[in-house]
C-alpha cells in the first residue's frame, strides 16, 4: 500500500532527552467501516499508523473518549492503538494517552482511570499521560483534588513517564497550569491562524523557556486550512510558493518555530498519511522565508475579517439534550460569511438543507445554555445558533421545528429564554472551523460527503 522515503527529522521533547518525528499520529480520526464512531476500519487504521511509524513518526496521541459515542466511556481509539502496537511496535514509539478530567470527581478516580487505560492500551506504562483538555471549568478542582500528586506519584510508581496535559483556555490560565507543576509537556491548539489565540505564540515560548516539550494539536484547524480557504487566500498562497500545497503551508509555519516539538495530524485515509509522511520527511530548517510570512498574514488578516465563531468542531459541546449538532452548524454559519455572492449564500442553505437533519438544525435550539460550559472556546452558542437558525430558516429540507415537531423555531427570538452567561467569543477574534460544511461531523464521525478519502488533503 506504501513504499519506502526518506525518515523524518527529530526534535527535542524539551527536557526529557526523548526526540520524537516533527510529525505525530493522533487517533481521534481514524477511517471507519460503520456509521458509528466505534466502527474504525481496523486493518486500514492499523496499516496507517505502522506506516508512520515504520517512516519514523514516533509519537502516537490517544485519548480515552476517542472515538467514542459518549464522553463517559472508552472509545475505540486507545483499543486500536493497542492492536496497532502489538508486534514490537509499541517498543518503537512514545505513547500518549490523557485522563478524562471531566470525568474526575475524586483523587482515586484518576488513578482508576489511569490503571484503565493502561489496561485498554495493553501497556505497563504510558509515556506522556495528559490531563486532558484543561481549562477553566476543571483546572480548581483538578488543582484541589490533587493533579500534580497524582503525576508524580504515577511517574514514581512507573504507570507514567512523563506529567502533560492538554490545554484549551486563554493565555493566563496557561500560564498558572504551566507554573503550576513540574510539567514536561503541553499540548497546544495552535496554526497560523490561531498565532495569539488560547494559549498561542506566547503560551508556546513560555512552555518552551521551562524546558517543556510543546505539541501542537489542531495544525490545520480540522481541516479548514485545507478544504475552505477561498479563492482570494489560495491566490495569495500559491503565489508565494506555487509549489506549496495547503497542508504544507499549515505544517511548515509550525515547524518553521523551533519550540514546536511535535505537530499532530489526525489523519484519516491513507493518502493523508503519505501525504503528511512526505512533507514532514521532505522538512528542513529554515524553509520558511520572510516572504512567506507575509503571505500567511495576509490570509489570516482575510479570515479574521469574515468568519463569525472560533468553533474548531472539538464536539466537547454534545451531545445537546435538544439534538442541535452545534459543530455543524457553527460551520454553517462561518462559511455563509466566507463569501459575498449571493450565488455562493444560496448553495450553502442548499447544503445546509441536505447535510442537517432536522433535529440537528439550529432552529431547535431551546436556549438552556447545558452547552456553554463545556465549550473549550467560550462560544456563546445560543447566541450563534439564533444567527444561524435565522440565516437557515429558509433551507432546503425542513426539519421537525419546521413542521411542527421541533422545540425551536426557525429565525425564533431568544426572547422568554435564559440570558446567556458566558462565552462570547473573544473580542478581535472571529475564527472557525467550518469542518462540519464538509459534509463530515467530526464528533461523530460519519462521512456524507467523505472528502478525506480524495488524495491530495492533509489531515487536520
Ligand atoms: S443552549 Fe441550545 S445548543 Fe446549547 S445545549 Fe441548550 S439547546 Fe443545545
Ligand atoms: S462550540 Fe465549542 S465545544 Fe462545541 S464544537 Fe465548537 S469549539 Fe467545540
Amino acid at each position: 500500500m506504501f513504499k519506502e522515503k526518506r525518515m523524518i527529522p527529530k526534535r527535542q521533547m524539551g527536557r526529557t532527552g526523548e526526540s520524537a518525528a516533527i510529525l505525530g499520529f493522533g487517533c481521534m480520526r481514524l477511517p471507519l467501516k460503520g456509521p458509528r464512531p466505534e466502527d474504525i476500519d481496523l486493518d486500514t487504521a492499523r496499516g496507517m499508523l505502522r506506516t508512520a511509524i515504520d517512516r519514523g513518526v514516533n509519537y502516537v496521541d490517544t485519548a480515552y473518549p476517542y472515538h467514542g459515542s459518549a464522553r463517559d466511556q472508552g472509545g475505540a481509539s486507545e483499543l486500536l492503538v493497542a492492536d496497532a502496537l502489538s508486534d514490537g511496535y509499541r517498543e518503537r514509539v512514545l505513547l500518549a494517552t490523557k485522563l478524562p478530567t471531566w470525568l474526575v470527581e475524586k483523587r482515586s478516580d484518576m488513578d482508576k482511570f489511569l490503571d484503565e487505560q493502561l489496561k485498554r492500551l495493553g501497556v505497563s506504562r504510558i509515556d506522556f499521560y495528559l490531563a486532558h483538555n484543561l481549562n477553566s471549568s476543571v483546572w480548581d478542582k483538578l488543582e484541589s483534588l490533587g493533579l500534580g500528586e497524582f503525576m508524580d506519584s504515577a511517574v514514581k510508581d512507573g504507570r507514567v513517564r512523563f506529567p502533560a496535559f492538554s490545554f484549551h483556555d486563554n493565555f493566563a490560565l496557561f500560564e498558572r497550569v504551566v507554573k503550576s507543576h513540574d510539567w514536561a509537556m503541553g499540548q497546544i491548539q495552535y496554526n497560523y491562524l490561531d498565532e495569539d489565540f488560547q494559549a498561542g505564540r506566547r503560551g508556546l515560548r513560555l512552555a518552551a523557556s521551562r524546558g517543556m516539550a510543546v505539541v501542537v494539536m489542531e495544525p490545520l484547524r480540522g481541516g479548514f486550512l485545507v478544504d475552505h480557504v477561498p479563492p482570494g487566500p489560495r491566490e495569495i498562497l500559491s503565489k508565494a510558493r506555487p509549489d506549496w500545497s495547503l497542508p504544507a503551508w499549515g505544517f511548515h509555519w509550525l515547524w518553521n518555530q523551533p519550540e514546536v516539538s511535535v505537530v499532530l495530524s489526525g489523519m484519516t485515509r491513507p493518502p493523508q498519511v503519505l501525504e503528511n509522511l512526505d512533507l514532514a520527511g521532505a522538512w528542513t530548517d529554515g524553509k520558511v522565508r520572510e516572504a512567506d510570512q507575509k503571505a500567511v498574514s495576509e490570509v489570516r488578516q482575510y479570515f479574521e475579517s469574515r468568519m463569525r465563531t472560533t468553533c474548531t468542531s472539538c464536539g466537547y459541546c454534545l451531545p445537546c439534550p435538544s439534538g442541535v449538532d452545534i459543530p455543524k452548524n457553527l460551520g454553517f454559519l462561518n462559511q455563509y460569511h466566507l463569501f459575498d455572492a449571493q450565488e455562493a449564500r444560496d448553495k450553502c442553505k442548499y447544503f445546509y438543507g441536505i447535510q442537517v437533519d432536522g433535529p440537528e438544525r439550529a432552529s431547535n435550539c431551546v436556549g438552556c445554555q447545558e452547552c456553554l460550559e463545556k465549550c473549550p472556546q467560550h462560544i456563546a452558542i445560543p447566541d450563534f445558533l439564533e444567527r444561524t437558525a435565522e440565516i437557515y430558516s429558509s433551507a432546503g429540507r425542513p426539519g421537525p421545528d419546521r413542521t411542527g415537531g421541533g422545540k425551536g423555531r426557525p429565525g425564533a427570538s431568544r426572547r422568554g429564554r435564559p440570558p446567556v452567561r458566558s462565552g462570547r467569543a473573544p473580542a478581535g477574534r472571529r475564527l472557525g472551523s467550518v469542518w462540519s460544511f464538509c459534509g463530515r461531523s467530526s464528533t461523530r464521525g460519519t462521512p456524507v460527503v467523505d472528502y478525506l478519502t480524495q488524495p491530495g488533503r492533509g489531515g487536520t
